[in-house]
């Protein structure tokens, strides 16, 4: 590999501090006392005050190598990580600083001798090398134009080269290095002024020179600075892919070590030269980079500011990770944190000093309980979205609805970034705009409800309403779902009471009775019609503002209603008899739940809805399927008892002492109501029930799952619910069945069957591929001898690595001492896998082969002495770069190639 980023970064600093430049150690990821900046990200972040000329320091002249992060905020490359190879979250920014001391003529001048000295800088091909310079700075033109030919200096606008620090403050022009890592750098088609600030990474930004010139006033006045100052910043990464010749940031020292801790944490093999399969793992050693020294500049994960980027990070990568195959059952990131110590051994970290081997311990526990978080929630979160994905896909769409997208974020909790992320990676778009009115739908929803219980009930009080009114009606044993002649008693419309309310209007209306439940009890209010002779309202919700009022949110949609005036009330029939078979369904799964999880089964809050009930319940371990089962039976016998529904209001004393279980979080009256089923169930209730458990008809459980520590929640259907559950599985098998073209009762068997089948089918072209490759069916290649070593090389088309690998193992098991080179294009890629015999492996490093092959595939090579890979992308390099196996053990043997 030649020179090391250690020794590059100390070049650079030494080369400036031998300058007559101060060397300062980098300052904190988090910027000190700077709010409006999320991470550092350039150099020039901790002489921000120094510029300004607010602080004074005893140098003119500093560099540094300064830890920055570009993730979140204004800069922001997240996005780009994985697929370019210029672009970290965490990189190292390099710089050279002058304040108020030298200029332009002196920077431009360092910085070419640094770049292109052979022996007091980095000796790069001044073919290479382009500038830039902003659109009149004829000035800096005039110093490139020492060293580099006129077509190669090149000016931008404001976009790329000028600097600002903020709206007001100094400001200037920006001069840059690009470098151009193409082949053939004398041809001018290629090594081309277009790609410079253009597309990819063929020739990319090295170094940016800011040239502080101007100070700019609140009204955009530009004044010239009396003494002019420079910043300069150069990513350590990019220079070090550079100089090392890998073309990209992550084919270098900085990251390869990380890169084989998570071959080895996987199983999986990276290739190198961006092989486009490989961006899991670039997008994990760079989070996992970035991670690190994130904590270890103290910044916690949370869910606002700096915290958040850090958790998005990571959950970046740990989704990266989970395409690796990594289930999170042992610690992955944490596994790689000695990695990223070491590649930064004596920089940042020295991982024998108690202390650092403490913060680095630190860091890994973090990361752990990141990940374990991760795993319970995301597993179920990213496969629901995942499976959105492919319907998307199936019906021949690129976008996620809105309402799905919402339905993600609101029930299952998954951040809309999250969805955004993994929609994004499979390539389809989400209906934002869709989503956002859904969700703006909902917070006016519980705007408007959180004003009726609250703000509006000092509009109630002050209602006159006669001595009777509010009666609820809407028992089975009472007036049930339909009620003619009720009284409106009051209205009250925007928080104040009105006499009428008009067609087109929303008001909240009160009656002498109703047959309206309001919401109470985990029960959700009913909804319906008012209708009177010439007019009709919609009821949108029913609540307690006060607990003697009960308040009718309704739209008037013909004629105008008043008070006094007489009306008929309805509420759907089915919908409340849905209502009443959940609710006394409720009442059964609690009593169920505690015969067979015991009574620290507490009931912790429920749902009474028409098509469904929820209900949350204390319980430290998950309930196993036989005890779901079991609960299922018991409610289920219950219903088929067709028990009678006892519902009697009296002293709460008497309650107490018949044994009922008080409602989790309710209040209750002197006079309390018991609703019991005889010898099962005893509660205070206010709600709709059935009159008999038969209504009911069928209870079943659809799901029940952990909610929070120490809760779970469960979800079942009774009812007309569970006849639809019940057809839709029906269609859903049915479905399979016809394209089984089975019965569905052989289903399963079938199922197996063609598994197994599948298995032995795997296995033949596995073993067929293996004997076409190893030459017992023909597959190209030779064996020779170099230097007395016998070399066998073979191309086998079309096999995955793990294939090559057992070829290239099955072909060194036949030979008792040489060199076995196999390659393979598959999938768009070039693989070769180089194995050594034992006693060879100290002379002829297959890492070393491996290297050169990798070269000569234009990709990247390397690996252990016995057992090495390359690859690259090019499938008509392959045979010559099977070549270069012979030059490469000529070389290793001594032999002049
Ligand atoms: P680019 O346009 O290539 O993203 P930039 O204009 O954002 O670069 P500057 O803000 O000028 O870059 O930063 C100075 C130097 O820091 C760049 O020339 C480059 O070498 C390095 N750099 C910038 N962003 C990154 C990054 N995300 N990862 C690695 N190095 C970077
Ligand atoms: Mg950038």
């Amino acid at each position: 590999m030649g020179v090391t980023s250690k020794e590059i970064r100390e070049r650079f600093l030494s080369y400036f501090e031998e300058r007559g430049h101060r060397r300062v150690p980098s300052s904190s990821l988090i910027p000190a006392e700077d709010p409006t900046l999320l991470f550092a990200n350039a150099g020039m972040n901790q002489f921000k005050d120094v510029f300004t000329g607010r602080e004074k320091r005893d140098y003119r002249r500093a560099t540094t190598s300064q830890k920055c992060v570009r993730a979140g905020g204004k800069h922001n490359d997240l996005d780009n990580v994985g697929y370019t190879g210029r672009h970290q979250t965490f990189f190292e920014m390099l710089g050279n600083f002058s304040f108020g001391d030298y200029f332009k003529k002196d920077a431009i001048a360092f910085a070419w001798e640094l770049m292109t000295d052979p022996e007091r800088g980095y000796g790069l091909a001044a073919e290479r090398l382009w500038a830039t310079v902003f659109t009149d700075d004829d000035e800096a033109a005039a110093l490139w134009a020492a060293h580099l030919p006129k077509e190669r200096i090149l000016r931008f606008g404001e976009e790329d080269n000028f600097w600002s620090m903020g709206e007001t403050g100094p400001c200037g022009p920006c001069s840059e290095i690009h470098y151009y890592q193409g082949p053939d750098p004398g041809d001018p088609s290629k090594n081309s002024a277009k790609l410079v600030n253009g597309e990819g990474d063929t020739t990319m930004e090295l170094w940016n020179l800011v040239f502080m010139q101007f100070e700019r006033d609140a009204s955009g006045k530009m004044t010239p600075l009396p003494k002019p100052s420079v910043d300069t910043g150069m990513g350590l990464e990019r220079l070090t892919a550079v100089l090392q010749g890998a073309n990209n940031n992550f084919d270098t020292d900085l990251f390869r070590p990380l890169i084989r801790g998570i071959e080895r944490a996987t199983g999986k093999a990276y290739v190198g030269g961006m092989a486009v399969e490989d961006a899991p793992f670039r997008v994990v050693a760079d989070h996992a980079r970035a991670a690190t020294m994130l904590i270890a500049d103290g910044v916690r994960p949370s869910n606002e500011g700096r915290g958040y980027v850090l958790r998005r990070i990571n959950r970046r990568a740990l989704r990266y990770g989970r395409r690796l195959g990594v289930d999170f059952t042992a610690p992955f990131l944490p596994s790689l944190v000695p990695e990223v110590a070491e590649i930064y051994r004596g920089v940042y970290f020295d991982p024998d000093r108690p202390a650092d081997a403490e913060s680095l311990r630190a860091v890994a526990a973090t990361l752990r309980d990141e990940e374990t978080r991760f795993a319970r929630t995301m597993s179920v979160g990213a496969d629901r979205v995942g499976e959105e994905v492919e319907r998307v896909r199936r019906q021949g769409e690129t976008r996620i609805p809105g309402e799905a997208v919402f339905r993600f974020y609101d029930t299952y909790g998954i951040p809309l970034e999250l969805i955004e992320e993994i929609a994004q990676d499979e390539g389809v778009a989400i209906d934002r705009p869709g989503f956002e009115a859904l969700l703006e739908r909902q917070r006016e929803s519980s705007r408007a409800s959180a004003k009726f219980a609250a703000a509006d009930a000092t509009a109630f009080e002050r209602l006159e309403l006669p001595d009777a009114h509010s009666v609820f009606r809407g028992y089975p044993e009472l007036d049930f779902v339909k009620l003619d002649g009720a009284k409106v008693v009051g209205l009250v419309k925007d928080g104040v009471p009105v006499s009428r309310v008009e067609a087109g209007q929303i008001a909240d209306a009160v009656a002498d009775r109703t047959v309206f439940y309001p919401e109470g009890g985990g029960q959700v209010a009913d909804t319906g019609v008012w209708t009177w002779p010439d007019g009709e309202a919609e009821v949108l919700d029913v609540q307690r503002p006060i607990p003697a009022v009960i308040a009718h949110r309704l739209r008037v949609v013909r004629g105008s209603l008043a008070v006094g005036a007489s009306v008929s009330q309805a509420v759907p029939e089915w919908v409340r008899r849905r209502t009443q078979a959940n609710h006394t369904g409720t009442h059964l799964l609690h009593a169920a739940l505690r015969r067979v999880l015991g009574t620290s089964a507490r009931q912790m809050g429920s749902l009474v809805a028409p098509d469904r009930l929820r209900f949350d319940y204390a319980a430290t371990t998950p309930t196993t399927a036989n005890q779901l089962a079991e609960i299922e039976r018991l409610v289920n016998e219950e219903i088929l008892r067709d028990q009678p529904v006892s519902k009697e209001t009296m002293a709460m004393e008497d309650a107490r002492r018949r044994g009922a279980d008080m409602f989790f979080g309710e209040k209750y009256g002197e006079r309390v109501r018991v609703v019991a089923v005889p010898g099962f169930s005893t509660e205070l209730c206010g709600g709709c029930h059935v009159g008999r458990t038969g209504e009911i008809g069928a209870f079943k459980i659809v799901s029940d799952r952990g909610l929070a520590a120490g809760v779970r929640r469960l979800e079942a259907v009774t009812s007309l619910g569970a006849v639809e559950l019940l057809s839709r599985d029906e269609e859903t098998l049915n479905a399979v069945a016809a394209v089984a073209q089975t019965p569905r009762e052989q289903l399963p068997q079938r199922w197996q069957e063609t598994q197994e089948r599948v298995r032995a089918l795997e296995r033949e072209v596995q073993s067929l591929k293996l004997k076409l490759a190893s030459g017992d069916g023909g597959a190209s290649g030779e064996t020779v001898e170099v230097g007395g070593v016998p070399l066998v090389r073979r191309i086998a088309p079309g096999l995955s690595i793990p294939e090559l690998r057992n070829l290239s193992d099955t072909l060194r098991s036949r030979i008792k001492s040489g060199v076995v080179v196999v390659g393979t294009a598959h999938e768009g890629k070039t693989s070769v896998v180089a194995a050594v015999t034992p006693d060879l492996s100290g002379r002829v490093p297959a890492s070393r082969i491996a290297a050169r092959i990798g070269k000569a595939l234009g990709g990247s090579g390397g690996g252990k002495a016995d057992l090495a890979q390359a690859g690259g992308k090019n499938e008509a390099l392959l045979p010559a770069a099977l070549e270069e196996a012979e030059a490469a053990l000529r070389e290793l043997l001594g032999e002049v190639a």
